[in-house]
């Protein structure tokens, strides 16, 4: 066997609002009821049981982040090649197969028929995680690999999930019953179905085929790269949004609560870090694991620039003008360049990013629940969700919230 195994998955189950994290097609599909984050997800008590306590408040940027030890901006001296930043993520899994911390890293391949689908693999030899290095798009049966990674004797095991697959990992971690679970969290939003990402590609570019990277920066631009290595950057206001069917981001992602992965042991994204990398180190795991990574990686302190009132409130109003579209904003076209411009100079940075993106996201949810699953308001949206929302005048209706 190779240093990547993909054994064969089983069938899912139908379910409503699912992002076939693999729950269902484990040997008990009834677990979804005590795992799913789309059911009735109790965050305080899960970050109780992963860190040791719930996110605290009063503690400067654990109402947007979730419980954390440390946040720092970050970067590989050396990025790894493919990797979708500097690669942080598949070192940090890599240096537990070679460390002996684990014996396999429960992640995502390549689809070998379409690179951009994700592939739940197990990789169980260092030389494996350049194979999985790089961001698919779309949702895959991440969870479903975790019986059969038992079934062949491995006992300490890491994970690296999106916040969906992360929530279901925890809830069932226990019963799992591995000696050692290490979890890499990324924050994840504005996923779609891998179908969906082929036609956004379409409008990017004449030869979408040969994109092989994207990526949502935190100036405000995408970034596409091609085969032949062309780089082509967009700003945000000139992606072709309008082109999109209203239903381009499935509901799941619309109205999923957890932007940061706060159940990971650390989480790896890039919101915070201006440019680099920002990394969350939430519990001992996770310092654990960024020790792995000694003097590989150059860290320094998170910045933080600019206002996001005024932006998370503009995009409060799109959303609401959408009326379960996508926010289309009402600017002519020729407009749009010139704020393209402005965006990156004057928008909220580093942190200040990450709040506003974090904010943005609360809202959708409320505002998309409303429209379109009313009656499940009240056990999907935790009780921060409405603290982080108050300063715009989103409160909870009557029935909405376990605490109104
Ligand atoms: C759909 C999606 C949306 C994201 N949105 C944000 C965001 O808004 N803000 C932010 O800060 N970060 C976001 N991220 C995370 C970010 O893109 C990087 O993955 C992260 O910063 C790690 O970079 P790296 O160089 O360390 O990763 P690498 O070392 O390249 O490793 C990437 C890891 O992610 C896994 N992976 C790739 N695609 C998927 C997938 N579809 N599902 C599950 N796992 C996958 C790979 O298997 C690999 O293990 C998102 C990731 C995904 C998958
Ligand atoms: S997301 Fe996972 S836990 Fe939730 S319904 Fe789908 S398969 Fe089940
Ligand atoms: S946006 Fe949320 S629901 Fe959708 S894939 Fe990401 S974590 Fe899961």
């Amino acid at each position: 066997m190779g240093p990547v195994w993909a054994p064969p998955i089983g069938p899912a189950a139908p379910r409503g609002l699912c992002t076939d994290c693999g729950v269902s097609r484990m040997d008990d599909p009834k677990a979804c009821g005590r795992a799913c984050q789309f059911i009735k997800p109790d965050y305080i008590s899960m970050e109780i049981a992963v860190h040791g306590r719930a996110r605290d408040i009063r503690r400067v940027d654990e109402l947007h982040f979730g419980p954390f030890r440390r946040m720092l901006r970050a970067t590989m001296k050396t990025p790894l090649p493919g990797a979708q930043w500097s690669g942080i993520t598949t070192r940090i899994a890599a240096r537990l197969l070679e460390t002996g911390a684990v014996q396999a890293v429960l992640t995502m391949a390549p689809d070998p028929a379409d690179s951009w689908r994700p592939m739940p693999v197990l990789v169980t030899e260092v030389a494996g995680m350049a194979e999985v290095r790089g961001m698919r798009m779309g949702y895959a049966p991440l969870l479903a690999l975790l019986e059969p990674a038992r079934a062949r004797g491995f006992t300490r095991v890491a994970v690296i999930g999106i916040p969906c697959q992360v929530h279901a990992l925890r809830a069932l971690e226990k019963e799992l019953g591995f000696d050692r679970l290490y979890v890499i969290g990324t924050p994840c939003s504005d996923n779609t179905t891998t179908e969906n990402f082929h036609q956004f590609l379409s409008l990017l570019a004449e030869d979408p085929t040969t994109i092989t990277y994207l990526e949502f920066r935190a100036d405000y631009h995408v970034e596409l790269r091609f085969k032949d290595g062309r780089i082509k950057e967009i700003p945000f206001l000139k992606l072709p949004i309008s082109k999109l069917p209203a239903d381009f981001f499935p509901l799941t992602c619309r109205t999923c609560v957890d932007y940061t992965n706060v159940l990971a042991d650390i989480t790896v994204g890039y919101m915070g870090g201006e440019g680099q990398q920002w990394l969350l180190i939430r519990n001992d795991r996770g310092e654990e694991m960024m020790s792995l990574l000694g003097d590989e990686v150059a860290v320094s302190e998170p910045g933080s620039k600019g206002q996001r009132h005024g932006a998370v409130a503009g995009f409060i109003k799109n959303v609401a003008r959408a009326a379960g579209g996508l926010p289309l904003r009402g600017m002519p076209n020729w407009v749009r360049p010139i704020v393209g411009w402005l965006m990156p100079r004057i928008g909220p940075r580093g942190l200040e990013f990450a709040r506003t993106r974090v904010e943005m996201k609360a809202a959708e949810t409320v505002l998309h629940l409303r429209r379109q699953h009313p009656a499940r308001m009240r056990n999907m949206i935790p009780a921060h969700i409405w603290t982080l929302l108050k300063p715009y005048g989103i409160l909870p209706g009557d029935g909405e919230s376990k605490q109104a």
